[in-house]
């Protein structure tokens, strides 16, 4: 397998608490890796770590054959790694709309120098045209006008999704997509994912719902304390010592 990422030697601590260690992991172009592992076992910490939220404190971290384990998040994005979060938070005074318009700023990079240019009409043209296609492929389309803050939860999960995808990444990274999500928009998210997925994009995903797991992803990597435990298809995971040991706390 050609990887489009790889994370060698992945080490992390927060003061005395190692986090991550000796984190080993290569994704192919194409897959649907869910990562998996008992809560505290560092799967947000190493989303943070790849996507640049956190430094690493060893190893290195490659995507498409650039290292990019010391750029900054909105450099790693525009490599083509985008991500979203276990918890999206939203501004309190801006649209949904608005959200999503203003992601493609973050990732595109149009700065204020442009404000008020026919550039800057062109690029804010061109990122309502973008964020409304996305926003109606994930049905955000009917709220698009409403606070973003007022949303639903699992709304807030789809908006998260919409601002990643605004980036035009080959890579996206969801942390727990479908948690606190009423089974009909699971049911939403589900499909775009895997919609994505047809079209090209390769997805890591951090959940728990082992439905969720088994119809979606074509891998599995397991974290237990900090260290990968297993990588293996779905239907293995059953029958896996290591992985059983880890979630009944052995
Ligand atoms: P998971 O996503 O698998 O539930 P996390 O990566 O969020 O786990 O957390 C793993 C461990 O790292 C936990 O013990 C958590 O308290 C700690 N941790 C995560 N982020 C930080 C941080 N910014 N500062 C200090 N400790 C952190
Ligand atoms: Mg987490």
């Amino acid at each position: 397998m050609s990887a489009l990422l790889q994370v060698a030697s992945v080490a992390k601590a927060f003061g005395g608490n190692k986090v991550l260690q000796d984190v080993n992991l290569k994704i192919g172009a194409g897959e649907i890796v869910g990562l998996l592992g008992p809560n505290g076992s560092g799967k947000s910490t190493l989303l943070n770590t790849i996507t640049g939220f956190e430094a690493a404190d060893h190893g290195h971290i490659v995507y498409e054959g650039q290292r990019i384990e010391k750029l900054p998040p909105h450099r790693i994005v525009r490599t083509g790694i985008a991500r979203t979060f276990q918890l999206p938070s939203m501004p309190k005074k801006m649209s949904v709309i608005e959200v999503a318009m203003a992601a493609a700023t973050r990732a595109h990079g149009v700065g204020a120098t442009l404000l008020g240019t026919p550039g800057a009409r062109e690029a804010e043209r061109q990122a309502r045209n973008k964020a409304t296609a996305l926003l109606d492929q994930l049905l955000l389309m009917p709220v698009r006008d409403l606070a973003a803050s007022a949303l639903s939860g699992g709304q807030k999960k789809l908006l998260g999704i919409v601002c990643a995808l605004m980036a035009e990444p080959r890579m996206l990274m969801l942390d727990e997509p479908t948690a606190g999500v009423h089974p009909n928009l699971r049911r939403d998210i589900v499909n775009a994912l895997q919609k994505l997925n047809a079209g090209g994009m390769t997805l890591v995903i951090v959940e728990h719902d082992m439905h969720f797991i088994r119809e979606v992803c074509t891998r599995c990597v397991v974290l237990d304390r900090g260290h990968i435990i297993a990588s293996c298809r779905p239907d293995e995971l059953a029958a896996n010592e290591r992985v059983l040991q880890a979630y009944l706390g052995g």
